[in-house]
This record gives structure tokens, sequence and C-alpha cells, in this order.
């Protein structure tokens, strides 16, 4: 399969020979308030804003800095400049313009950084936090985009200078870039077919930062990132309701630049499996024949997977773990019975199966603070906590989850076969009462309560 293809990085190198010339203005006086000038400029690469005729991002009227510096007492702090005037902007260049903030007690020689325009910097800057830290740029905005390179332009425009106060504590001039990657992705299946008007949902993982995009009836889908290389997973739905995946390898995707990336999708059916390097096969036999590692079984397609408020990006569906958690030994729900471990509980076979929690039950027992949940630690920490990129966590399936999955397989005898699941008893991470907790019997393909000291198996699942 062919990982992504970068073509025709976006170009134009930087242009400072006009770079505009003014001093910027010392201040009155040492200490106190300052109001000082400094010359800006944009690079013209990669611009994301609104281009003028010739290509180039410019300034105009109203725009706004954000200076994040340190002060004399070594604390960290946010200005934001007067707004420009049409004055301010160089007339026959607006890539300069010449912006006036006011700072208190600005420090010398220390860190500044300039954030463009000001509404991309952080509402609140923490005072311990380094200028140049993440924390003072608003990049949660990224997490849910609609693919249009205009909103892009509109919402996530940003230009960044990370540099230092001068030795006389004043801002020195600067050119302004781009600390963000832009992807133009077309989607193809493996009938080479280009699917990208189809797709309705994209979710771009690099492993550090997932980005949902909701495009509509897009013949290629922008997608605004932060830089990144290594492994980039997408999973991606379409109007006629099916779940494409594809991990591609080693790409490099830097500050600045757009890329055109094409993707060559695989379209996921239940049985399917995902492997340890993000690859997906027709089946286990497939994957190992292929020499690959395959670790969790595809057993649930659809959005509705897992339905916390704490899961945005892995709503597409619910894969099982080949083998059991805990090195195949059981584990404990809960070191007590006597407390209610969880904020809701269920208790009829009907109540059961729309518990469709589990990464948040996981989450709640894994950081309990007085019980231990041995059988939810397991869970998580299976594969030592490893799991393919653009998966969730592995976690402890809720009844709802263990449900979907058997349904969706074709009924629990087809997925303890697929599965190895044998007659065993499985907790799930439902609660039923300060004593009970889930168990689904493979035997009979039922229900069950148990005494949460109980020590029964623990099988993992995934959500991606
Ligand atoms: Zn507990």
């Amino acid at each position: 399969m062919a990982a992504l293809a970068l073509v025709g990085a976006m170009t134009a190198g930087c242009s400072s020979d006009d770079l505009a010339t003014d001093t910027p203005l010392l201040p009155d006086a040492a200490g106190g308030t300052v109001t000082m000038k400094t010359t800006i400029t944009l690079d013209e690469r990669a611009s994301t804003r609104a281009l003028d005729a010739d290509g180039k991002k410019t300034f105009a009227a109203g725009d706004q800095i954000a200076v994040i510096y340190q002060n004399t007492s070594g604390e960290t702090i946010k200005a934001v400049s007067a707004a420009l005037t049409t004055d301010d902007i160089d007339a026959t260049n607006a890539q300069n313009a010449t912006f006036s903030v006011s700072l208190t007690n600005p420090k010398a020689s220390t860190p500044v950084r300039y954030i463009y325009p000001a509404s991309r910097a952080a509402e609140t800057v923490v005072t311990t936090t380094a200028p140049n830290d993440d924390a003072t740029i608003k990049y949660d905005a990224l997490a849910t985009q609609v693919g249009t390179f205009d909103k892009i332009a509109s919402d996530l425009d940003l230009s960044v200078f990370d540099g230092e106060m001068t030795a006389q504590a004043v801002l020195p001039a600067a050119t302004l870039v781009n600390p963000l990657t832009i992807a133009k992705f077309t989607i193809t299946n493996s009938a080479t077919d280009d699917i990208t008007n189809t797709v309705n949902s994209l979710t771009v993982n690099d492993g550090t930062n997932i980005y949902i995009v909701k495009p509509s009836s897009l013949s290629t889908i922008y997608v605004a990132m932060k830089p990144t290389s290594g492994d980039i997973a997408t999973t991606a739905t379409t109007t006629d309701s099916k779940t494409y995946f594809k991990t591609a390898t080693g790409n490099t995707l830097a500050a600045g630049n757009l890329y055109s990336i094409s993707v060559s999708m695989v379209e996921l059916a239940i049985g399917n499996v995902f492997c340890s390097d993000g690859s997906v096969y027709a089946s286990k036999d497939a994957a190992t024949t292929a020499g690959k590692t395959p670790v969790a079984l595809i057993c649930y397609l659809g959005n509705d997977a897992e339905t916390s408020p704490s899961n945005t990006a892995y709503k597409h569906g619910l894969a099982l773990a080949l083998t059991d958690a805990n090195g195949g030994n059981t584990a404990a729900w809960c070191s007590q019975m006597t407390a209610l471990c969880l904020t809701t509980q269920y208790k009829t076979e009907a109540e059961v199966k729309t518990d469709m929690a589990g990464i948040a039950n996981t989450d709640a027992l894994v950081g309990h603070a007085t019980h231990t949940h041995d059988a939810a630690n397991a869970a998580r920490n299976y594969n030592s906590g490893s799991h393919p990129i653009g998966t969730s966590e592995w976690f402890l399936p809720s009844g709802g989850q263990w449900d979907k999955m058997i349904t969706a397989s074709g009924g629990y005898e087809t997925l303890r076969s697929k599965a190895s699941l044998g007659y065993k008893l499985c907790w799930a991470s439902t609660e039923s009462s300060p004593q009970w907790a889930l168990l689904y019997w493979f035997s009979s393909g039922s229900w069950s309560t148990d005494l949460k000291v109980s020590k029964r198996v623990v099988r993992s699942a995934l959500a991606f």
C-alpha cells in the first residue's frame, strides 16, 4: 500500500529584504508601564490568511498582536497591542506594520513571543509558563475543523515570532512565520476511485494530536495541523455509511508548508484486524501470513461506539483484543464491596446494554483514589499499554459495548470463536451496585453479576 504521497510543498522563500527599518522606540524610563512600538513583517511563505493580488499575506487596519513577555519579577505576562490604523501599515507593502504595545516592567534579554492575530493567543497565560510554551497559543482551536481553506484562513490563521527582548528591554523587530502545516487531503478507495467528496468525517491522528474534520461534499479537504513526523493515522466515514482507515508511515509535515496528500484508504469490515504497526488486514490469519502482529479484532462499526462526552475522537467503531489481559490471569473488579465506584449504575439487562462508556468507566476506575481496580488497570495496561496509532487507549468494555460487539459479530458463539474467548466469564466495566459488577458469560451467551472482589477474565477493547 502506498504511503501518503507528498506532492508539491508550497514554496516561495521568505522575503525579509523589505523588512521595514523603523527602530523600536526606547521606553522613557526604566520600570513601570511603557508603550513601545515594534515593526512586524509577515513571512509570505505558507500564507493561510486571505492573500492579496500578489499572493502575499498582509496586514489590515484593526489587526492586533499579542506579546507574551517576562517582567522583572520573572512572571510571564500577555499584552495585546493597540489595533492597527491605516497609518501603521507600510503604504507600499502591507506585509509590514508597526504595532504599539504597553508592557509593564519588561525584563531585558528574556524570551518574548509575538502571536498574530492576537485572538489566537491563549485567553489566560499562566505566569509560570515560558513565553514560547505551546500553552500560550490556542492550539485547541485546531481540534475540530470543516475542511475548507477559507475557514482555515478566517479562523485558524496563525503567525508567530519567538525571540528575545533586547538588552534595553525593548521589543525586537521581527518577521512572523506560520508555525502550522497545512495538509490538503484527497481520499481514494482500494479501487483508486476518488471518494473525497463523499467523506463526512475525517479524523487525522499523529499519535499526539488529533484533528476531527467534518467536511461536506469537498473535492479536497484542508486540515491545519501542528508540524509532525512519523506515522499518521486517518479514519474516515462516507455518506454511504462506510468506514475507512489508513496509517501512513514515515512522513514529515513541516511548519509553514502546504502538502498535497493522497491517501489510499482501506474500507473496514467486521472481522478485520488491526496490527501493531497500524495496518489493517482482512483477518487474523491474513495478517499473520503477511508477517504482521494482529492485536485487535474489529467487532463493531458505528459512531455510537463510545458515547461518553470525554471521547470525541474515537467514534467509528470497536475492536477487541485477541488475548486476555493480565497475562491471562483473572483479576478483581474492585478491592471493596461497600461503596459505589462509578457515578451511574445499571441493573437490568436492558439497562446494562445502554452503558456505552467503557473508556470513561476505565478512566474513572484507573484513576480512583481509594479503591484499587485490578481488572480496569489490567485492561488499560494490555500489551504494555501499546496500541495502534489512530485508536484509543485500551479499556474494559462496558455492557453496551460488549453487546454491540457480540451482536455485530454475528452472536456470542461467532465472537468467542474468532476472539478465542472459550467459555470464559469476562468482566464489563459496568457497575450494578456497591457489591456487584457485570459479567458476560461466553458459555451461554448471557449476562450475570458477580461480587466486585471476585476474580474474572479481563479482555480489553479499543475504540477508533
Ligand atoms: Zn472501587
